[in-house]
């Protein structure tokens, strides 16, 4: 069957995904600019943690890509203004226009639970098959707009709070003092922030980059006579690295490559492969204990007690490895950060307390205790896709991290994470463009399942924190197989000493 028309596509968000995705379609972004979490969520202090060249569009590299500093969210922002006015993209995109709600408008029994996905296993259907609802600006009406296929880039982070939950009368009602997420902390301007924290008790809860980079925030907010301490209040430890060197040797040799990526399982390999992949352990627990052994010399970790009782592979393959700010134990000796671990903690009038009964009084409490990526996803789908978006693992099943098996004409870019999001969010928007126009087809759904729940169960084997969906460990295989699809070279280096010992990024997958 030849397709009559060109599809309309619709992408919702105007993040680095939407941005990635954006060839010809319509971009709807709820606030007034782009960048989404660089530019919405973000501290005066945050920086990207991933290093420049590896956090860059293949055809757009960045003007001082030598620089080794990580760049500020600012420059994160001018960096994808830069790349929306070099490809044109303004025009496609329409700023201050929130998706209120999605509508199907084909056959549910027909398209989403048939062995082939869509319409007979086609990408584009042939006619419009959703409805988006948009509203602009001020105004309180919605705009209804009818399409082809729809993009999900609404992102993981950012706009919708993960809230802790307290047994009754416990919450934040009692206490006396402020409370407030590290979303809302990104919206106050400089002099309301550093307000909010100077000479005031503050306990933040959460040790990931968020907690992490607030606590610094308000240590240096504290540094004055009046200054008070800021306590953070700790459930589960993580592994933080304080910059890209371990040991003198570049941290990509030790997961970035084809050759370090070879000690870790990935979905579909053979029994030979499970086999040496089985006797290698002992190297790769090898290369984990390496990196632990100088990050333990390099940190005061034992001093403050917060050596994590997990591997360091264990939050490389979840994508939870924060880098450190320069001088976050400098704050922490001179008296200016504390550290309080606690598996639960509740309010009280005048602060927290803590599971050993120990009390801390506050004047302020952050929550940096994350964000709710799915809810975000819920509120704008509609039934019964909102209640497909989990397995029972509790992790949304996305072919090549893109297609989710049971909602048909529809993809999700930005969903699954990596070493650079930049990176994973542009090759699967390539996949994606060339799957709408038409130069391959979705395998069944059923198949789709089979390759989305393997490479589940290898994060499974990889890490405990497998729900944040994160395929680092297993990068170069999953672009691999993506380019397999497309019909590309998988193995992109010009000889085999760089294939096996240099790191990939987006450069490789240059058009
Ligand atoms: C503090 C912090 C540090 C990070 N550091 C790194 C790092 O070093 N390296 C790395 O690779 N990743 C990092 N990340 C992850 C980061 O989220 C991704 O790199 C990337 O920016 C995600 O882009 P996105 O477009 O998928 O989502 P977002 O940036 O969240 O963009 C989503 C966009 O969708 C819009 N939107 C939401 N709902 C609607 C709606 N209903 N209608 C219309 N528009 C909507 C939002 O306004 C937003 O602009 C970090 C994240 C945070 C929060």
């Amino acid at each position: 069957m030849e397709r009559q028309r060109a599809p309309k596509v619709v992408i919702i968000g105007g993040g680095i995904s939407g941005l990635a995705a954006a060839n010809d379609p319509v971009v709807f972004e709820a606030t007034n600019s782009i960048g989404g979490v660089w530019k919405h969520c973000s501290y005066r202090s945050t920086r990207l943690q991933t290093p420049r060249p590896d956090y860059e569009f293949s055809d757009y590299p960045w003007k001082n890509r030598e620089d080794p500093s990580f760049p500020t969210h600012n420059e994160i922002v001018e960096y994808l203004h830069g790349y929306a006015t070099h490809f044109n993209l303004w025009r496609l995109i329409r700023l201050e226009s929130k998706v209120t709600e999605v509508r199907f408008l084909g056959d549910r029994q027909k398209a989403g639970f048939t062995e082939l996905w869509g319409e007979e296993g086609r990408a584009v259907p042939s006619q419009p098959i959703w409805e988006i609802g948009v509203v602009t600006g001020t105004l309180e009406t919605v705009q209804w707009y009818k399409c082809d296929f729809v993009v999900m880039c609404i992102g993981k982070y950012g706009d919708i709070a993960k809230m802790p939950v307290f047994p009754y009368g416990k919450g934040p009602e009692i206490f006396q003092g402020k409370v407030m997420h590290s979303m809302d902390y990104c919206k106050l301007d400089e002099n309301s922030a550093s307000k909010l924290m100077t000479g005031k008790k503050v306990v933040v809860v959460g040790y990931k980059k968020s907690a992490i980079d607030l606590a610094l925030e308000c240590a240096e907010a504290n540094k004055g006579p009046d200054g008070q301490p800021c306590t953070m209040v700790i459930r589960t430890l993580h592994w933080t690295v304080p910059s890209y060197s371990i040991w003198g040797l570049p941290f990509f040799l030790f997961y970035s490559t084809r050759f370090s990526q070879f000690l870790h399982p990935r979905p579909n390999q053979g029994l030979m492969r499970s086999l040496t992949c089985h006797l290698l352990t002992p190297m790769k627990r090898g290369v984990s204990k390496f990196i632990e052994s100088y990050l333990a010399w390099k940190l005061p970790l034992d001093k403050y007690g917060l050596r994590p009782d997990h591997p360091f592979d264990e939050d490389y393959a979840s994508c939870q490895m924060a880098i450190l700010p320069d001088n976050f134990f400098t704050e922490a000796d001179q008296g200016r950060i504390r550290f309080e671990k606690s598996s639960k903690w509740w309010f009280w009038e005048k602060g927290v307390v803590l599971d050993d009964g120990t009390k801390l009084e506050a004047d302020v409490v952050f929550l940096a205790t994350g964000f709710d990526g799915k809810k975000k996803l819920k509120s704008v789908l509609p039934e019964p896709f909102c209640g497909l978006l989990e397995d029972l693992n509790g992790v949304m099943p996305l072919y090549r991290g893109t297609i989710h098996p049971l909602i048909p004409h529809m993809a999700f870019v930005g969903y699954i994470e990596s070493v650079s999001n930049l990176h994973s969010a542009e090759l699967r928007s390539k996949w994606l463009a060339r799957l709408l126009e038409e130069k391959f087809k979705l395998p069944s759904v059923e198949d789709m399942y089979g390759q989305a729940n393997r490479e589940i169960e290898v994060m499974k084997q990889t890490t405990r924190f497998y729900r944040r969906h994160c395929i680092s460990t297993f990068s170069i295989n999953h672009s691999d197989e993506i380019c397999e699809e497309m019909g590309w070279e998988s193995w992109r280096k010009n000889n085999w000493i760089s294939e096996a010992f240099s790191p990939y990024n987006n450069q490789d997958y240059k058009e």
